[in-house]
């Protein structure tokens, strides 16, 4: 049985009577009925009622080496085929998790040669915080436990996630954060900057933030400073260049471990394979998933620092952590298959030295002077489009967030799929695209900011 013996309104009826979607409004979404994907290719997507529509999002900010790929299932028939399932536990493994540390060593940057696998970037961040509070434990320093995070972080949604995370609204919902996290000011000059304050000075004043939440609590109780390079989810915020390199020289006057979580900028997407390298950011953990299979199977990698890895085995002791598909050999059999595509294409320095360039040019000259927009900011593949009333105060329009989804639901009706996060509009293509691809995106924006403004001026 597929879908295609069922109408669109027979799947819709199944959908809203058993299936909860995640992060929606339940009561919103059977009302407005959902859109049934069923098929991709390439850097379009297809609902069940034949509309194309320019994926910007890739998926869900990981299907970086586009849609369609045969290599890639063929690898994972394969593994199923000949060995679907056996776990990591008890002293025993299977090769393709094997294969791919090896792999995830070579290009992961400096410092960094261990991995520890889980199936999502939530499980792989409880992991991390995991790790670096019994790093702390085994140094003879239990106390060192607190993290410092970012308002409007995006961590994951499990417990450790959400509280890793900086988002009040997911926090409104927990009753009860997992404790001794804390979060300060994110690098965000576009609405924090103040009058006349210098982009290399917010992003001093951004870092110094992190030093008064280290002297506050005590150097001596704060484990780590976890951190997206890009703020992905809460709108790609691009910190200003002094940002990094403040918060890693303070971290480690501090002795405070520095964790990044690239799981969207992670394989690619900044034009190196990791934001890291593209930053120069020589991190302690990096959270990574999403591309690592480019989402064709769920899969993370927590790559840890050798810090870390090396206290571990010298202390000894059971770490009483994972998962029954850490290490997964279908998902890291189609994780080498992913790897290898991104190599032997050239994706990544594609993105760096053509079509990332590119995409910035495009952005800002065809839109950034528009009526409803206050700023275009991109980095690799990965941009954000600022939607505001007034251009010169940056004034939002009222119903906060609201203005977005009004550009955003024009452009899925205009056959491109983006998303808007408070008031900004953000994209994150897959890393197939072309500068043709690039300039139908930008005609597709540029009639959607036309739509939306007449609507919103009405
Ligand atoms: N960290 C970041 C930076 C993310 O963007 C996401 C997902 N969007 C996660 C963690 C959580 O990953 P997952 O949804 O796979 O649990």
């Amino acid at each position: 049985m597929t879908y295609q013996n069922f109408s669109l309104k027979q799947l819709q009826t199944m959908d809203a009577a058993h299936h909860l979607h995640p992060f929606t409004d339940h009561k919103d979404l059977r009302e407005a009925g959902t859109r049934i994907i069923t098929r991709a290719d390439g850097p379009f997507i297809y609902d069940s009622e034949g509309h194309e529509l320019l994926d910007g999002m890739a998926g869900l900010w990981c299907v970086n080496v586009g849609y369609g790929r045969k290599e890639l299932a063929e690898a994972a028939y394969r593994q199923m085929q000949e060995l679907p399932y056996y776990n990591s536990f008890f002293r025993c493994t299977t090769a393709t998790p094997v294969l791919l540390a090896q792999k995830l060593a070579q290009i992961a940057p400096e410092g960094i040669s261990q991995v520890f696998y889980g199936s999502s970037g939530s499980e792989s961040n409880d992991t991390a915080l995991r790790l670096v509070r019994h790093y702390w434990a085994l140094e003879g320093k239990p106390q060192k436990n607190i993290i410092i995070s970012r308002h409007n972080a995006y961590h994951g949604s499990t417990v450790a996630g959400t509280s890793l995370g900086g988002m009040s609204a997911m926090h409104d919902q927990l009753g009860g954060a997992v404790p001794n996290i804390v979060h300060v000011m994110m690098p965000y000059a576009f609405e924090l900057a103040m009058p006349g304050e210098s982009d290399h000075e917010f992003g001093i004043r951004a870092a110094k933030a992190v030093e008064d939440a280290i002297l506050e609590a005590g150097p001596d109780n704060v484990a780590a400073f976890i951190g997206e390079p890009i703020m992905g989810a809460g709108g790609v915020k691009i910190p200003p260049e002094s940002y990094w390199p403040e918060v890693q020289r303070i971290c480690r006057q501090y002795d405070v471990l520095l964790m990044l979580d690239e799981v969207i900028t992670g394989y690619g997407r900044t034009g190196a394979w990791f934001a890291s390298q593209s930053m120069g950011i020589q991190p302690d953990t990096i959270t990574t998933a999403k591309a690592l299979t480019s989402g064709y199977q769920p899969l993370s990698a927590l790559l840890v620092g050798d810090r870390i890895a090396a206290r571990l085995v010298e202390s000894g002791g059971e770490f009483y952590h994972g998962y029954t598909y850490s290490g997964h050999p279908v998902a890291c059999a189609v994780a080498l298959a992913n790897l290898e595509i991104i190599e032997r294409e050239g994706l990544i320095e594609r993105v760096r030295d053509d079509t990332g360039p590119y995409f910035r040019q495009v952005l800002t000259e065809r839109l950034a002077g528009h009526g409803i927009v206050g700023q275009v900011r991109t980095f690799g593949l990965m941009g954000a489009i600022e939607i505001v009333k007034d251009r010169q105060t940056r004034e939002r329009f009222p119903g906060d967030g609201a203005a977005a989804v009004v550009v955003r639901d024009h452009a899925i009706a205009g056959g491109m799929m983006m998303r808007a996060t408070g008031d900004t509009m953000i994209l994150s293509p897959p890393l197939i695209w072309t500068r043709e691809t690039i300039d139908m995106a930008a005609d597709r924006i540029l009639r959607a900011l036309d739509l939306a403004e007449a609507d919103l001026r009405k």
